[in-house]
């Protein structure tokens, strides 16, 4: 991972975001508090305009950076369970990347990010299957980590690793949710995605789509 293409996909991400307002915004009102729009927008205004401070620094620092931020300017339940993904993902690069260069880096930067994922899941005590964004980032993990695995090239991971987040998002429609807000809702959270899930499948299918483009 370098810091150049963290920076440009926090520019990436927060236009993204914006540019989904209307659906992120309308799924919490539904089964939460309406606020997680603005939570995400905050925060990811918040990191995108750590550009320039950000861009002399190596790729752990610059994860943990955006951690703290995010813990800082999101607020709610998903504040520190983004910023606990990136303190995984900037811990595991500063551990494991100078015993990695022999390893292909689409794999070093799969096992990052399941290890960001793996961190949130800690600190949030959940799993798949609980309505939330985990529905989207543990079979997106999954996904990149076995595409890595085979050999295939970036271009074909982010194809399959888009479909893991649309179909993780499905996923969330006709669960009940177990953990977060919605929790209270019991069947009633039934027909409706949950908000953090849709936002993760936002910032999956952005992030992919600027490898893409390269
Ligand atoms: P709040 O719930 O405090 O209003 P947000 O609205 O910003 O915070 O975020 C809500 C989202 O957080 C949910 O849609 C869900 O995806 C996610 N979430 C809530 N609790 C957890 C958890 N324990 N683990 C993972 N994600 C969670
Ligand atoms: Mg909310």
């Amino acid at each position: 991972m370098k810091t150049a293409f963290i920076l440009s996909a926090t520019l990436a991400v927060h236009a993204a975001i914006v540019a989904h307002e209307k659906d992120i915004e309308s799924l919490d009102r539904a089964i939460g508090d309406g606020d997680h729009y603005t939570n995400i927008k905050r925060g990811s205004e918040a990191v995108a305009s750590m550009y320039n401070t950000l861009l002399p620094l190596p790729p752990d620092e610059v994860l943990s950076q955006i951690g703290s931020k995010l813990l800082s300017s999101i607020g709610g339940a998903s504040g520190p369970l983004f910023a606990s993904f990136f303190m995984g993902m900037a811990k595991f690069n500063k551990e494991n990347h100078p015993k990695m260069t022999d390893l292909n880096a689409n794999l070093e930067t799969a096992a990052a990010f399941a290890y960001g994922v793996q961190t949130m899941m800690m600190r949030g005590k959940a799993n798949v299957g609980e309505k939330t964004m985990l529905d989207v980032l543990v079979p997106v993990s999954t996904t990149f980590t076995i595409a890595a695995a085979h050999g295939k090239t970036a271009a074909d991971i982010c194809r399959e690793v888009k479909n893991a987040a649309d179909e993780g998002l499905a996923y969330t429609r006709d669960l009940i949710a177990t953990k977060g807000r919605a929790a209270g809702l019991g069947e009633r959270a039934i027909g409706h995605l949950d908000p953090g899930a849709k936002s993760c499948q936002v910032i999956i299918h952005v992030v992919c789509d600027l490898i893409l483009k390269k």
